[in-house]
Order: structure tokens, then sequence, then C-alpha cells
């Protein structure tokens, strides 16, 4: 694709005043308002594209200007690398276009829409895609590091339904990354994060919408070692229809509470069957499973994700339930040290296991527990974010022996060297090499790729 770069000046000349925030303007600060309160930067400038080619300008211009760039979708990444210092943030809230081709069965979406956009789009025509369990999360964010979700054991990670996206490149070409054409790039951006470019649109495949019973079943803490033993059991012989999620919520007097929320995605009499055994696992203090859209499954946990609340997180992939690890997790959700920490286990197997392990970046398809470790305290409670942090940290520690190596690259920290050096497994050197074709100046800094 070939292009003219223009001076600075030109550079700024098609974006809108309104495209343009500055610190202390109420919009910047809007804009800037991600999930995670404790990530503190003081970007120069946050630019808003509406197209392609603004994001082009912006990104000659942080060039030109010698300053950081960043890209921002949902704002959920809990180590903030969506926001910058002093540097240009390109924020894709405007980039929200859906077009769905029911037919074909293929979304054409805008590098800034939500989850939940997308499946209200989709609901229509009878279709789904595969998205996370939360609808506020950025889609772009969450399908280029990997992409759980509850679907996932039907039709595979969010990176196995992607047939293409449009990107903007370091050196400022806009070109349209498939099998066909820029298979190399293609194959990177399905698990290698935001590393080579900023993506404007993605191509998704939908699939047609079958029933749904979902829902949450709570048990006490105290049956916590028994419940969780024989759930990993059942997981394990788990057919594809089926996904869950386990872990610790905080009950609403914030003592620890621990939750199966199970998602069957299929034939509902023999769904009901299979939660319903599921449900006789434990003492059940609380159960609400039934019938529902898959918009309502992406809204249940909606009351726990509050924007501004302190966040350190930590991932670990595990094989297996172990008696040790289970210990582990009985210990640390005991010993918390905010009423607001929480532990989540998505259960990986079925369609995502099935898919080559180099034919995406993405390094474990084994079947495995994907942990997510999160340290969440009030902003007031500054003082003790540390200890908070520590609790997270040590928990993971203690599971690393029995983990595989890595980690899920969407919520490992910049700073988590020796998983980051796993995460990607075999197919490592091939993303380092496609990172130095298209970014060799690391342009873009999202996952880090060691
Ligand atoms: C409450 C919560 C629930 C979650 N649940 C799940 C889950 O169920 N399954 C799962 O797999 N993950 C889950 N995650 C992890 C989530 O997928 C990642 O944090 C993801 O990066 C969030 O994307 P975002 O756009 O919202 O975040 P942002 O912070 O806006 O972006 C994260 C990074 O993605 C990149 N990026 C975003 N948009 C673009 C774009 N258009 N072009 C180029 N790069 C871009 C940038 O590098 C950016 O730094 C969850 C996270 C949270 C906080």
């Amino acid at each position: 694709m070939s292009y003219k770069k223009q001076s600075s000046v030109d550079m700024m000349f098609p974006l809108k005043k309104e495209q343009v925030l500055l610190p202390g303007e109420s919009e910047y600060n809007k804009e800037m308002q991600i999930w995670n309160g404790a990530v503190k930067y003081q970007p120069a400038m946050i630019i808003r594209p509406y197209n392609a080619k603004d994001v082009q300008s912006t990104i000659w211009l942080a060039a030109e200007k010698k300053m950081p760039l960043s890209v921002l979708g949902g704002g959920h990444d809990w180590a903030g690398r969506c926001l910058n210092d002093k540097g240009i943030v390109i924020s894709m809230s405007r980039m929200n276009d859906i077009k769905i081709d029911p037919l074909q069965r293929v979304a054409r979406v805008g590098g800034g829409i939500k989850a939940k956009e997308l499946i209200a789009a989709a609901a229509p025509y009878k279709q789904v895609a595969v998205t996370g369990t939360i609808g506020c999360i950025g889609f772009a964010g969450f399908t280029l590091g990997g992409g759980y979700g509850p679907l996932s054991p039907s039709y595979g990670l969010a990176i196995d339904n992607l047939l293409g996206a449009e990107l903007v490149l370091a050196d400022g070409s806009i070109v349209y990354a498939s099998e066909a054409t820029y298979p190399d790039l293609f194959w990177a951006i399905r698990g290698g994060g935001g590393n080579f470019g900023v993506v404007t649109s993605l191509t998704v495949r939908l699939h047609d919408e079958k029933p749904i019973l979902s829902g949450l079943i709570c048990f006490p803490w105290s049956e916590a070692t028994t419940i969780l033993q024989r759930y990993a059991g059942f997981m394990k012989n788990a057919p594809d229809q089926l996904s869950s999620l386990v872990g610790l919520i905080p009950a609403p007097d914030g003592t620890p509470m621990l939750f199966i929320s199970p998602t069957w995605y299929g034939e509902a009499a023999e769904g009901q069957r299979v939660i319903n055994l599921l449900k006789g696992i434990g003492t059940i203090i609380f159960e609400q499973v039934g019938p529902m859209q898959y918009g309502d499954v992406l809204a249940m946990f909606d009351q726990h994700v509050v924007i501004g609340r302190h966040t350190s997180m930590q991932t670990r992939w595990l094989g297996d339930l172990t008696a040790d690890v289970i210990e582990e997790i009985v210990i640390a959700g005991s010993e918390r040290t905010s009423p607001f920490s929480m532990l989540n286990f998505h259960y990986f197997h079925g369609s995502p296991t099935r898919v080559p392990l180099t034919s995406t970046p993405f390094g474990l398809r084994k079947p495995h527990f994907m942990v997510e470790i999160l340290a969440v305290w009030e902003p007031d409670d500054v003082a003790n974010g540390q200890r908070h942090i520590q609790w997270a940290r040590k928990l993971s520690q203690k599971m690393a022996k029995e983990a595989f190596p890595g980690g899920y690259p969407n919520i490992l920290g910049p700073e988590e060297y020796d998983q980051i050096e796993d995460a990607y497994g075999v197919n490592l050197q091939r993303l380092r090499e496609v990172k130095q074709q298209y970014d060799p100046g690391r342009t873009f800094n999202g996952i880090a790729i060691p």
C-alpha cells in the first residue's frame, strides 16, 4: 500500500477539534477513566479517530514528535497498557460500527466496540459470537490476546473465530490481514496482542444461537475443599456444551463465597440434567440457573466490575486442581487482605484444544484452568495496597510449581518476566520475527513480547 507522509500541521488538519482532548478538559478525564483506578498516567493528548485515516495521521504525529503511543479500547487491561505518560493515546471509542451479514454469519466491527454491543447487534438474527464473560470488555483487546469465554468449549477462543482485521501499522500503512493477505501478520495478531498496529476493524465469525442455560450457584467457603475436588473431576469429563467459571466472590457482607457459574449451550433438557448434577456437589446457599439470552449472561457479573477500585492481577495456567492447589486456594480465600479480592478459574476444554498449537501464537492448547487472582481494594485503602498485592503474588507463587509454564498473555503483568518468557512457548520465535518485520521501532507496546 502506498501512502504519502505529511508534515505535522497537515497531520493534525484532518482531525476535528472534538477529536483532540487535552489535560484539564472534562472530556479528557471521562475518556481516561479506565477500570483499574490504581493506574495513574497523564497522557499529553487523547485522540479519538473516526476512521483509519485519522489513526494514520495520529501515528505519524506521534512518530514526528517522538511521543509514546498507546491504544485505548475498553479500558479493562488491569496493567493500564492502554494509557501512557506524556504521550498520545488513541482512543477507539468512536470506531464502533457493527455490520452483520447474517447469511454469511460474519460481523465486521470497529476496533472500539465492546462485547455486549456485538452481541446486541447479532441477537435480532439469532446469532452469537465468542466473547469473554463480561459485556463491557473491549472486543479488540480481548480478542488480540486470545479470548476465553462461555462459548469457547463450543467454538474456540476469540482468535479462532477471527477471519481478518484492518490495521494501521507503525509506518502508517493501512492493511487488511487475513489468511489470504498478510498471513504472517494475521497469524501474529491472533494472540500476540496489540503489538503490531492499531486494529481499526475486525471480521468475526458468527454462529447460529442455541438454547442457553446459565446462572450462578453459590456454596459456603467452608465446603470449598470438597466442592473444588468434585468440581475438578466433573469438568474433566464435561461435554463441549458446558463451560464454567468457578471461584471466590465476596458475599454481601464481604466474606468469601465459592461460586460456580455454568453455561450450557445446546439441547436444554440434557443441559438441565448436567446442571442438576453440578448443583449436587455441595450445600447450596444461593442458586439461580435457567434459560437466558447470551446478552444477559454477559451482564451477570456487572455488579462485581466496579470502575475505579484499585486492582492488581496474577494469572496461572493449571492442568488440574490437585489436592495441594486446592489447599492453597482455600488458605488464600480465608487469608484475604481485602473483602473485594476475588479468584476466577476459567476451564479451557473442547473446541479450542483441537486447534493446532502453531496455527496461532496462543501458547497452550491442552485442557487447563486459566486462573485469575484479583487483589482489589478501595482507593481510600491505598496504604494497604502492597499487602493486597502480596496476597495475590503469594498465591500465584504457591501455584507455580503445579502450573504449566507461562500464563494468559492478556492478564500477565509487564513485570512477570519468568512467565512472559514462556507464555508463547514454541511460537515465541516466530512472533518475535513478525514483530521485527512490522514494528521494529516498538511503536506499539501492548502485551510484552520478550
Ligand atoms: C473484569 C474483567 C473481566 C475479564 N474477563 C475476561 C474473560 O472472560 N476472558 C478473557 O479472555 N479475558 C478477560 N479479561 C481480560 C481482558 O480480555 C483483557 O484485559 C483485555 O486486554 C481488555 O481489553 P480492553 O480493550 O477492554 O482493554 P484496554 O485496556 O483498552 O486495552 C488493552 C490493550 O489491548 C490493546 N488494544 C485494545 N484495542 C485495540 C485496538 N483496537 N487495536 C490495537 N490494540 C488494541 C492495546 O495494546 C491495549 O493496551 C477480563 C478483564 C477484566 C478486567
